[in-house]
Parts: C-alpha cells; structure tokens; sequence
C-alpha cells in the first residue's frame, strides 16, 4: 500500500500491450511535472513561498523542488514581493535570460498590481514589463493559494502546443513588451 499518487496519462488510445497519444501530450507531461522554478522574492510573499517550499506544503510533491537560482536554468519565473521601478530592468533581464518555453506566476498583490503601494516608486503590477501567466492574489497570499498558481501552470504547460511559442500571436504578444 503506497501513497504515492501517479499523474493520469493524457488522452490517448489504449489497447493491449499499448498506449497511444500525441507527442504534444507527452512533452507537456513531462515538463508540467518537472518545473524548474526560479523564486525572484523581493518581502513578505517570499516568506510565504518559503513556508510553500517546506515540509507541510512540500512543493516537491508536484515536481517542483529543484529551485534554479541561474535564469538560464529555469522554465518559471516565480515573481514574489514588491517590485520598484528601478528593480524592472532587472527582472525583465533574467526573464529574457530564461529559455523558451518559460512561464511567469505573479504571487501576491504587489507583484500583480503593485498591491498597497500606488506610489511613484513602485511598478503597479509586473504585467507592465513582461508577459504573465498566472496571477495569485492575496496579501500574503497563503501556500495553499501559490500551489493554487503552481497548480494552474501546470495546466497551461500541460496544454500547451509545441508550436505556440513560434505563432504569430505569441510573438505579437512579446513585440507589446518590447521584446523581439
Ligand atoms: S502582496 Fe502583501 S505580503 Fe506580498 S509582498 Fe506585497 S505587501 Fe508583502
């Protein structure tokens, strides 16, 4: 008797010593199961993240634990905290740093819309500079609400065409922020 719990196999055709499905399907398993998140934590949704890393939450349970603090090795970008205006520059890098496919996660008010701070330091939501993802909301937002986003990235990833990051609409949409 274990409880372990093994992720379902995607939609496929099964038969008698076989099981067949798209290659689209299996890559996004895999990857949606193997995320390497990259924590960018400025304050308090950090400690948050932390508390989501350890054991009572235990982010490894969704294949997530290897954090890469190298952007070059990473697929997420996990954006936690308040982000000042000269602090954009800085994570625009490491977001064009990341390799394609990557994906962002907003954690936290601040991260999403600048939260409490409307003030002329403080960038109002990290939408403004590069591509999200997944917005969590909260302030803090608790572990239970940042494996909420973890959960919702893996169903973009897991459904993801191999061919989306080379449309017309996914670059229209990097050519808004000012990226080619
Ligand atoms: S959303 Fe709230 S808890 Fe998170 S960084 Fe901003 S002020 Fe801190």
């Amino acid at each position: 008797m274990t409880d372990v719990k093994l992720v379902d196999a995607p939609a496929g055709y099964t038969g008698e010593g076989f099981f067949a499905t798209s290659l689209d399907k299996i890559v996004g398993l895999a990857r949606a199961n193997s995320l390497w998140p990259l924590p960018f934590a400025t304050s308090c949704c950090g400690i948050e993240f932390m508390a989501t890393m350890a054991s009572n939450y235990d982010l490894g349970r969704f294949g997530a634990e290897r954090l890469s603090f190298s952007p070059r090795q990473a697929d997420l970008l996990m954006v936690m905290g308040t982000i000042s205006k000269k602090m954009g520059p800085i994570l625009k890098q490491v977001y064009l740093q990341m390799a394609e496919p990557r994906w962002v996660l907003a954690v936290g008010a601040c991260a999403t819309t600048g939260g409490i701070f409307d003030s002329y330091s403080v960038l109002q939501g990290i939408d403004r500079i590069i591509p999200v993802d997944v917005y969590v909301p909260g302030c803090a937002p608790r572990p239970e609400q940042i494996i909420e986003g973890i959960l919702r990235i893996q169903d973009l990833v897991k459904n993801e065409p191999l061919r989306r990051r080379n449309s017309p609409e996914y670059k229209e949409l990097l050519e808004s922020y000012g990226i080619m």
